[in-house]
């Protein structure tokens, strides 16, 4: 069973390389993000709670965040195949709280400058339908037909929060965190695979086994 947490600064292709690994296994693909955009989206209580701290690219409360964490790590998806949490933990008290929920196998990194992910930040759209996610600016990730899905054919969208303002405060968040979280992981011995995050593309499919099967 892959228990996994992938780790990076927000834009780093933690959901593109999940997207890939589920090329070759159904391991839950679970995105705090995009869960708390789904809450905020049908105005559910802890999205009501998540929008202002969102918006302003900050982080939402740990408990709302990691209550939301556990209710998820408990469907029958999970359970069954596993799990690749994607944007949690982010803080070193969400980190001790999901080794209270669950015992992970492996916590991939992915390592990026901060220029490069400027840009991939800014020309990153994705499917409103089946949440692809495809990149402007970028060769291999730009959409077949300009602005619309390669599988659905629908309208691309661009995120809210995906604008220079928001991404200079969500790199000095992540900055501020990460360094605990990483830190914390790397007592562990043999917990933490690094990757650079302009090879997630071209990893081959041995290469994405060996990551899971390291788990
Ligand atoms: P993401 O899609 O991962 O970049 O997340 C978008 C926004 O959701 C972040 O800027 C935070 O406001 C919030 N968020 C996502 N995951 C977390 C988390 N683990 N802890 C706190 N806030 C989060």
């Amino acid at each position: 069973m892959v228990n996994m947490v992938l780790f990076g600064a927000p834009g780093a292709g933690k959901g593109t390389l999940a997207g890939r690994i589920n090329t070759i296994e159904p391991i839950a693909h679970i995105s705090t993000g995009d869960l708390l955009r789904e809450n905020v989206k049908n105005g559910t209580p802890i999205g009501k709670k998540a929008k202002s701290f969102m918006d302003a690219g900050k982080l939402v409360p740990d408990k709302i965040v990691i209550d939301m964490v556990n209710n998820r790590l408990k469907e029958d998806d999970v359970q069954q195949n596993g799990f690749m949490l994607d944007g949690f933990p982010r803080t070193l008290d969400q980190a001790k709280a999901l080794d209270k929920i669950t015992q992970l196998n492996v916590v991939v990194v992915l390592d990026i400058e901060k220029e490069a992910l400027k840009q991939r930040i800014l020309g990153r759209v994705s499917c409103p339908q089946c949440g692809k996610i495809y990149n402007i600016y970028n060769e291999k990730l730009m959409p077949q037909t300009e602005g619309l899905c390669d599988d659905c054919q629908v309208e691309l969208t661009h995120r809210d929060d995906d604008n220079e303002e928001t991404f200079e405060k969500r790199w000095n968040t992540y900055q501020e965190q990460s360094v605990d979280v990483i830190q914390y992981y790397d007592q562990n011995e043999g917990l933490v695979k690094h990757i650079e995050s302009e090879s997630v593309l071209g990893l081959s499919e041995d290469e994405l086994r060996a990551l899971i099967t390291s788990a």
